[in-house]
């Protein structure tokens, strides 16, 4: 957890209490790092993690969808199916259970304690604990016999990046340009219909990696005195690309995504979240009729959508074996962000 801003990690005892009416306290069994964790975003003291996978251990009177026992998830989107917007079956932004910074649950209080303090939770999920709670309209059943690991990398990095780059390219033979430092574009890639894939990154370490998803080309914009926009339009033959997706959260690489796509209808992704909130576009180049959106977990639905994902890892269809880098232990995950910043690191995972 984390005491304050400028605090760095600690392992804590917590005290997590029994869960109210419509909730779940969960024993965690598997969780894994994102970057999302260590930005900052949310209010302290906090219980950090938004990707795990655990067992219900007790769960509220009002309850009837779970068990004791149930293997689950807590995701930090809920889906009630019958808002306007889950009615559409189009997005995952639902309007009951909607995407919370509250550190709070639904109604306004909290379950965890430290040293007398209440503890704020990260995203509804808070899954760097050996036990946390959750609302149960943010929680969904694993039917599914995946290994842990593998479910956790579902919860946010996966999918995230499954849902948003293994739609798009069904519309497009032309070249994707995920800028990103993450391995989620590579995997969403391989799971798409695109042809070709193109992937820009000062890491030349995960060259090997994308090239094993079948990554068509490698950009790094540190071995040249050129723009990434203007590198990518030379290898286009000035036109830009039809998508390009920046997952890093960088604010720079934003505007530098959308500069590289293709005027009269490009669109450039926002898929990694980051901490400055002031974004300049040049006025121009969305005037010449490109698109810039944005997306939580990939436009992926948590009960309709992730029951999908979890029978296409079981029947290997999706295979994620090759992308967990690192295990570590619970002691030394204080350390996780120094860990993060190796060169050979793709995704940390950690059991309890
Ligand atoms: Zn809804
Ligand atoms: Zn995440």
């Amino acid at each position: 957890m984390r005491w304050g801003p400028d605090e760095p990690l600690k392992l804590e005892e917590i005290t997590v209490n029994p869960p109210k009416a419509s909730e779940v306290r969960i024993k965690l069994l598997y969780a894994s790092v994102c970057h999302t964790d260590l930005l900052g975003l949310q209010r302290k003291p906090v219980v950090l993690g938004h990707e795990g996978v655990g067992v219900v251990e007790s769960l509220g009177s009002d309850l009837t969808g779970f068990k004791i026992g149930d293997v689950v998830v807590p995701i930090y989107i809920g889906e009630c199916g019958s808002c306007n917007n889950c009615k559409t079956g189009k997005m995952n932004m639902c309007m009951v259970y909607p995407f919370a910074l509250t550190g709070l649950l639904l109604d306004g209080t909290s379950r965890m304690s430290a040293r007398g303090k209440p503890l704020f939770n990260f995203f509804s999920c808070s899954t760097w604990s050996e036990y946390n709670f959750v609302d149960a309209s943010y929680l969904v059943r694993v039917d599914s016999a995946m290994e842990h690991p593998h479910v956790s990398f579902l919860t946010c990095w996966f999918s995230t990046g499954y849902g948003a780059l293994g739609r798009k390219p069904i519309l497009s033979r032309d070249p994707l340009w995920p800028s990103s430092a993450w391995a989620l574009s590579v995997l969403g890639f391989k799971y798409s219909l695109s042809n070709h894939y193109n992937r820009v990154d000062v890491n030349e370490a995960k060259r090997g990696l994308g090239e094993a998803f079948g990554m068509t080309r490698f950009l790094n914009p540190n071995k040249s005195d050129k723009s990434v926009p203007e590198l990518i339009q030379e290898m286009t033959g000035g036109m830009g690309v039809d998508y390009c997706f920046e997952c890093t959260g960088v604010i720079a690489l934003v505007s530098q995504a959308v500069d590289s796509t293709k005027p009269g209808g490009g669109m450039a992704v926002v898929v990694g979240a980051g901490t400055d909130n002031d974004l300049h576009v040049n006025f121009i180049t969305l005037l010449m009729g490109r698109t810039m959106k944005g997306t939580i977990f990939g436009g992926i639905k948590p009960r309709s959508d992730l029951p999908v994902l979890f029978d296409k890892c079981e029947r290997k269809e999706i295979q994620l074996d090759q992308i967990e880098s690192h295990e570590i232990s619970l002691e030394e995950l204080p350390n996780v962000e120094e860990i993060l910043k190796q060169a050979d690191c793709v995704k940390i995972s950690f059991k309890f």
